[in-house]
C-alpha cells in the first residue's frame, strides 16, 4: 500500500502507483516540497491563497483565538467577538444594502445553505412551487449534494445515481437563453438563478460583455432570486471586493469562501439581502433548522480579520487589476504554441491556457501530462474541466513570478510536444 490517504478529486490508481507530491512550506507566491524544490504557485492553492503563504499575522490571530476560546457552537443566540465583527465587516463590503451573513465551513456548504434558503424562502412566502434552480452550463458550485446536482458538467455526476430534482442548466454565455428557459418552465416554478460570474473550475470562461447585467435583469423581471457564487471571485481575485461590486450587481445573495481567509482556516458563507432575510427573520418564521457545527467558527473568523487587513493595507485589489494586464501579457504568446487553442485572460488574476480542443479530443490525457510536466519547470498548476491549465496566482506574485509561470508552462508544453 503506497498511501493510506485517499485524495480528493484523484485517480487513486495513478496516485498509488506514481506516488504523492509532498509539499512542505510556502512564502509569498512560492512553495517548497519536502525535497527542497521550489515552485511558483500558479493556482493560489485552489483559488484561495490571495495574500500568499507564510503570513505570521494570520497565524498569530488564529493562535491567539485558539488559546482564548478555539470554538463554540453558534447555534441559537451564541456568538463570539470575531464572528459577529466579521459579519459586520463582510456586510459593509458587500454590494447589498443592509446585508446579513450566514457562515459555513467552505464553498460547498455555502451553496448547500443557499439552495435550501432560496427554496424555503418561496415556501415561507406562499409560493412553494418555486423549486427549480437554474445554473450555467460548465459552472461549478462544489460537490456536496445540491452542488453536484446543479453543477454544469456531467463528469461530476457520473455513477452516483439520482441527484436532487428540479434543476436545469442554460448555455453559459447567453442571457436570452436564461430568459427563454425561465419562460418555458414558467417563472412561477423557478426559485433562483445561481450565477458563477467567472466560470472557474469549468475552464475559466469570462462573462461576455453585458452578460452579468443582463442576467440580473432577466431574474428581476421575472421575480426570480439572483444568487452570485463568489467563492472564487470574492475578496480580491477580480480586482474588487467581489465580481458583483466590479460589475455593479445587487444580488439577493452572494456565496463566498476561499479568499475570506486566503485558506489559512476553512471558512465560507452566504451574504444575504433583506428580501430573503425578512422572510426568515419574521416573527412567524420560527427556527430554521439549518446550520453546521462549525458555522461561525471563532478561529476561522479570527483568521479572516488580518487577512482582510492585509488585502486592504497592501492594496491587493489594485494588484489584481495589474495582474489582469500582466497575466494577459505574459501568457498571451502561449496562444501561438502548437498545443494551445487559446489563452483566456483579462479579468482580474484569473486566466487559463487552453489546450487545443482537437488535441484534447485526440489525447485526453495530454493536459494532465503538461500539468505534471510543469512541476519539473518549477510551476504548480492544475488541469481544468475541458483541458485548460489554471493560472490564478496569489495576488502577491510579482512580475518575475508571473514570467516564471509563463516560461514554466511553455517549457512543459514543449516537452510534451516533443514526446509526440
Ligand atoms: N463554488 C465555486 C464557484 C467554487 O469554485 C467552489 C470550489 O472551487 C465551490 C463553490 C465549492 O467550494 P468547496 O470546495 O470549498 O466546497
Amino acid at each position: 500500500m503506497a498511501t493510506r490517504f485517499w485524495h480528493p478529486v484523484a485517480d487513486m490508481h495513478a496516485v498509488a502507483a506514481g506516488g504523492e507530491l509532498w509539499l512542505d512550506h510556502g512564502s509569498g507566491a512560492h512553495i517548497w516540497d519536502v525535497e527542497g524544490r521550489r515552485y511558483v504557485d500558479a493556482t493560489a492553492g485552489l483559488w484561495y491563497a490571495n495574500v500568499g503563504y507564510g503570513r505570521d499575522e494570520i497565524v498569530d490571530a488564529a493562535a491567539a483565538q485558539m488559546r482564548r476560546l478555539h470554538a463554540y457552537s453558534h447555534y441559537g443566540d451564541v456568538s463570539t467577538e470575531p464572528t459577529s465583527r466579521l459579519a459586520e465587516r463582510i456586510a459593509s463590503l458587500a454590494p447589498i444594502d443592509d446585508a446579513v451573513v450566514f457562515f459555513a465551513s467552505g464553498g460547498g456548504e455555502s451553496v448547500e445553505t443557499t439552495v435550501k434558503m432560496v427554496r424555503r424562502y418561496w415556501s415561507l412566502t406562499g409560493e412553494p412551487d418555486r423549486t427549480v434552480i437554474v445554473t450555467r452550463e460548465r459552472c461549478y458550485h462544489g460537490l456536496a449534494g445540491y452542488g453536484t446536482s446543479i453543477v454544469g458538467t456531467d463528469v461530476f455526476k457520473a455513477g452516483v445515481g439520482p441527484l436532487v430534482g428540479d434543476t436545469i442548466r442554460v448555455p453559459w454565455a447567453s442571457a436570452d437563453a436564461l430568459a427563454d428557459a425561465i419562460d418555458e418552465i414558467g417563472a412561477e416554478r423557478v426559485a433562483a438563478f445561481f450565477c458563477e460570474p467567472i466560470i472557474g473550475a469549468g475552464g475559466v470562461l469570462l462573462p461576455p460583455e453585458g452578460y452579468l447585467d443582463a442576467v440580473q435583469s432577466v431574474c428581476r423581471d421575472r421575480g426570480v432570486l439572483f444568487v452570485v457564487d463568489e467563492v472564487i471571485c470574492g475578496f480580491g481575485r477580480v480586482g474588487d471586493w467581489f465580481a458583483s461590486t466590479r460589475f455593479g450587481l445587487e444580488p439577493d445573495a452572494i456565496t463566498f469562501a476561499k479568499g475570506i481567509t486566503s485558506g489559512y482556516v476553512p471558512l465560507g458563507g452566504v451574504i444575504v439581502g433583506p428580501r430573503l432575510r425578512d422572510a426568515f427573520w419574521s416573527a412567524e418564521a420560527g427556527v430554521w433548522r439549518h446550520g453546521y457545527t462549525y458555522s461561525g467558527h471563532a478561529t476561522a473568523t479570527a483568521a479572516a480579520h488580518p487577512n482582510l487587513d492585509i488585502l486592504e493595507r497592501e492594496g491587493l485589489l489594485g494588484r489584481a487589476l495589474e495582474l489582469e494586464l500582466e497575466l494577459a501579457d505574459a501568457l498571451g504568446p502561449l496562444a501561438e504554441h502548437a498545443l494551445v487553442g487559446e489563452v483566456r485572460a483579462g479579468l482580474g488574476a484569473v486566466a487559463a491556457v487552453q489546450i487545443d480542443e482537437s488535441v484534447v479530443a485526440a489525447d485526453p490525457g495530454l493536459p494532465d501530462r503538461v500539468t505534471l510536466g510543469a512541476r519539473d519547470h518549477g510551476v504548480l498548476t492544475r488541469t481544468l474541466v475541458g483541458g485548460g491549465l489554471q493560472v490564478s496566482p496569489p495576488l502577491v506574485v510579482d512580475r518575475e513570478g508571473v514570467d516564471e509561470i509563463a516560461s514554466g508552462l511553455r517549457a512543459a508544453l514543449d516537452d510534451v510536444a516533443a514526446q509526440g
